[in-house]
């Protein structure tokens, strides 16, 4: 028997032919022994990622560099001209240079790649005649699947039976218009897109139900034909990179431009050729800021990381980098601010309330109808129906013996569109859904004097009671097909709110960030546990709009009501994709939840769309930035957090890299300039250059979140990454070190030092300046002693690994050939620790100046603002 027959045309053939073909009944499904062997003989339902460039290759990309070969052909000309060590040293450089490039690159992409893993799908499968959620990995061909609504197609399938189902394809075929399935086989030559018999792996279930027999699997589906996945080189460009990335560029033009300038100054001045070569190529390496990019995606790839151990599993590194700009957070109510752990607390039926445990007879039927209108098993499925199977049983009823009397003949499920759902057992229906929706239906009720015409008010007024307390309300009613349904009465269910919303809900508005609950519940429940989770002070001052309101708003008044309501009750999925929009046509960065089909367009328009990973639709899923791994509303906050950690990491990285790089290549220009004999020749800029570089400047990627990170406000969508301040601090450090260098140099020599001796105090003076710097960098804004963030490993060990690299380049003997240092004594170093502490104090009191400034300006803002209000 062939069943992997990725050539053979299923789709041109009945679904019968296709089923016994591959030996399995569509409705008993396979047995667990044959799908067993089955799994031994075909392999895992995985398709293998692609193997990507081998390690050689991605060592050799790392030399693809115009620096690179500029630096490489500095060594050739060095040492044609005799520097063989000069030359041997810049070899060495490039090398090392390449291994940390190859090094960090993979680790960022290991790290990644790890997350991609975290999300096992599952698939509803039938062996043995019972359906059970199996992981997605582990179908086998013959394999007979259910397919819902939401669900990610798991395999290669040739559909059996359907019911209004819709797939979009667009993963496979790039049609995003959802195709409409059916059984039927098609013409054998028909495209993929065209057969409307199949479905193929990857794609996703918009509508309706399907079941369906798996014909391939793995690397033998379309999917997997075509190696439809992300190239991996990709993964790690965000926008910032590459504004980055064009910044560096922009900036390295202009310093060989330089450079040029400076190599023609130096000849016509009469210093020889090869010499001034390699002091031009060093003043480009040592100012090229070459790592940014790689390094801003490190920064990124860490903080993603940070979050996946905080429950938020983000899918790309840009929305790690928006995820600290939340400005608003839309949230569920059900399952993210609340447990999703719903009980029945009261029933009520004929005017009175009574809690399960004390129904009688004329709450029966209305128990009856939660027990038939209802697709969970005890324990299993909807917890909102899970709930209504426990209170029949917490008030004397057998749930399955219920069941077995009256088979259902026919379901229309539950939509969160009309808010019910309808079962038919042979003459009787029941009808279950939100008490409005119910209640339009029915022409009357059942009361304690048998059946009487519907009173409304009354009911509204007991829905007004319950809702109140927070509790959910389901109405129940009965009808002979044909006919209006019978009010049979209401259950009211108790859904705690999670403790650790309550305190993640605080921190946001201690942060600045709006969070607004969205929610397909009535408005009073809403209400109740926006009070409850403390999103408002009391349910009475919350402001609320229900789905009906935002249509009736006028389009000019729409913007301004949404932004500032705090609870959107009966919302239907569509309505959220207009506050998405609504709320940032008012410029905030918005993060909204969403666990359904109908969501996902929603997600995708979100700055930062966050989907359910225990809860949710795979739909929901693959439209998100962001799957919460425990589907809390904690976890957003975490992120929200982590993101403006990462933020704050990335401006400290870029505010301590430029000037260092600046400062280098300014030590070799203002030499050139003033004809004046070089304080750190070619080579030592290069090892400044290396060490720094990675041991100082990446430490700040680890740095960890600052104490008030959650205390000040979101900082303003527009701002960009380099402030005007931030470019103020860049100058006057890179003045600072060349500065330092010149001084420390110029005065070793009139101390009467060597010149090697000399050069090596400056090179310490300069690696000085730069460790005090890395210093202040930890808090930008603030003196850093005052916010200090605490104790980071990853620093004391650069500070510590600095510190020792320094120390072996001015007395271990081969270095100070290679690098031309020589032994200094307690003196020197006494000029590198003043000179640090200088440049620290210099930096903290520019912290401190533009603080007050800042402060005096932002208090006569105020002031203006207050005085105008008063007149
Ligand atoms: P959230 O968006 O916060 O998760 P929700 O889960 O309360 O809100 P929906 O699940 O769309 O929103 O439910 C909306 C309303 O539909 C509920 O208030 C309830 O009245 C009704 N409802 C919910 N589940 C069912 C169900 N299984 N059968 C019938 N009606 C239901």
């Amino acid at each position: 028997m062939k069943t992997t027959a990725h050539p053979e045309a299923f789709h041109a053939r009945p679904a019968t032919a296709v089923a016994e073909q591959l030996g399995v009944d569509p409705q008993t499904g396979l047995g667990t022994g044959e799908a067993a062997a089955r799994l031994e003989r075909f392999g895992p339902n995985k398709v293998p990622a692609p193997s990507g460039p081998g390690p050689v290759v991605r060592l050799l990309r790392q030399f693809h560099d115009p620096l690179i070969y500029v630096l490489l052909l500095a060594g050739v000309v060095t040492g044609l001209f005799g520097g063989y060590v000069d030359a041997g040293v810049i070899g060495g450089v490039v090398a090392l240079n390449a291994i940390v490039g190859f090094v960090q690159e993979s680790r960022a992409q290991r790290a990644l790649d790890a997350l991609s893993k975290m999300l096992p799908a599952d698939a509803t499968v039938l062996r043995d005649g019972v359906t059970r959620r199996i992981p997605a990995d582990r179908l086998v061909p013959g394999d007979v699947v259910e397919l819902a609504a939401g669900d990610r197609v798991p395999a290669d399938v040739r559909l059996v039976e359907v019911r209004l189902t819709e797939v979009d394809e667009s993963a496979l075929t790039g049609e995003s218009v959802p195709v409409r399935k059916s059984a039927d086989a098609v013409a054998e030559e028909a495209v993929v897109a065209d057969r409307a018999g199949c479905a193929y792996s990857g794609t996703l279930v918009t509508r309706g139900w399907a079941r369906a027999v798996v014909t391939a699997t793995g690397g033998r589906t379309e999917l997997g034909g075509i190696q439809h996945l992300v190239a991996t080189a990709e993964v790690v460009a965000t926008p910032l990179t590459r504004k980055l990335a064009r910044f560096s560029r922009q900036l390295s033009v202009a310093i060989v431009v330089v450079a040029a300038g400076a190599f023609a100054l130096g000849v016509v001045r009469g210093t020889p050729v090869p010499e001034m070569f390699t002091a031009v190529v060093a003043l480009a390496v040592g100012a090229i800021p070459e790592g940014l990019p790689a390094a801003v995606a490190i920064v990124l790839a860490i903080g993603v990381v940070r979050m996946s151990r905080r429950g938020a599993i983000v899918r790309n590194l840009p929305a790690a980098e928006t995820l600290g700009g939340t400005t608003v957070i839309c949230t569920d109510k059900t399952g993210t601010l609340t447990q999703n752990r719903m009980t029945v607390t009261t029933l009520a039926v004929a005017g009175r309330l009574v809690p399960p445990a004390e129904a009688g007879a004329l709450q029966r039927e209305c128990l009856v109808a939660g027990v038939l209108c209802n697709d969970a098993q005890p324990g299993e499925g909807d917890p909102t129906e899970i709930a209504l199977l426990e209170s029949a049983v917490e008030a004397g009823l057998d749930p399955e013996a219920i069941r077995e009397a009256a088979p259902r003949t026919h379901t229309v499920p539950f939509e969160s569109e009309t808010r019910t759902m309808t079962t038919v057992h042979g003459d009787v229906g029941y009808l279950k859904g939100a008490v409005e929706e119910v209640a339009a239906r029915c022409a009357d009720e059942v009361t304690a004097d048998g059946v009487r015409p519907l009173d409304m008010a009354a009911l509204e007024e007991l829905q007004e009671t319950l809702t109140a307390r927070g509790l959910r309300v389901l109405a129940f009613a009965r009808f002979t097909p044909g006919s209006a349904p019978t009010l049979l009465g209401l259950q009211a269910m108790h859904d705690p709110p999670r403790p650790e919303a309550i305190a993640a809900v605080a921190a946001c508005r201690d942060a600045g960030i709006d969070v607004k609950m969205i929610t397909g519940d009535h408005a009073g429940t809403a209400r109740a546990i926006a009070a409850a989770v403390g999103l408002v002070d009391t349910a009475s001052s919350a402001r609320v709009l229900t789905g009906v309101e935002l249509m009736a708003l006028p389009e000019e008044r729409f913007d301004d009501a949404v932004a500032g309501t705090q609870v959107f009750a009966r919302v239907s999925p569509g309505q959220k994709l207009q506050l998405v929009h609504a709320l940032q046509r008012g410029g905030q960065v918005v993060a909204m939840t969403g666990d359904g089909v109908n969501d996902a367009p929603a997600l995708r328009r979100a700055d930062i769309g966050v989907a359910m990973g225990s809860g949710g639709t795979d739909a929901a899923r693959q439209a998100a930035d962001m799957v919460l791994t425990d589907d809390d509303f904690a976890s957003i906050q975490a992120a929200v957090q982590e993101g403006r950690s990462v933020f704050d990491n990335l401006r400290k990285f870029i505010a301590w890299t430029l000037p260092a790089n600046i400062g280098e290549g300014m030590v070799v220009l203002v030499a050139i300039l003033l004809g004046a004999t070089l304080p750190i020749v070619p080579v030592q800029i290069l090892w400044i250059n290396m060490t720094t570089a990675v041991f100082l400047g990446l430490t700040m990627a680890f740095e960890p979140t600052e104490r008030d990170v959650m205390r000040r406000p979101p900082r303003p969508p527009g701002r960009p990454l380099f402030t005007a301040a931030l470019l103020r601090r860049v100058l006057l450090v890179s003045l600072l070190l060349v500065v330092a260098a010149f001084f420390a140099y110029r005065a070793e020599l009139a101390s009467g030092l060597s010149i090697a001796q000399a050069r090596t105090t400056a090179i310490n003076v300069f690696v000085g300046v730069q460790a005090a710097y890395l210093l202040s960098c930890r808090s930008l804004e603030r003196p850093v002693l005052l916010a200090w963030p605490g104790h980071s490993r990853m620093l004391a060990l650069g500070l510590g690994l600095t510190a020792g690299l320094q120390l072996m380049l001015t007395y271990v003997p081969v270095l100070n050939t290679w690098f031309h240092t020589a032994p200094v004594g307690v003196g020197s170093w006494l000029w590198v620790l003043a000179a640090a502490a200088a440049g620290f104090v210099v930096v903290e009191a520019d912290k401190l100046l533009w603080h007050r400034i800042a402060a005096r300006r932002s208090l006569s803002a105020a002031r203006a603002g207050g005085e105008a209000r008063a007149r």
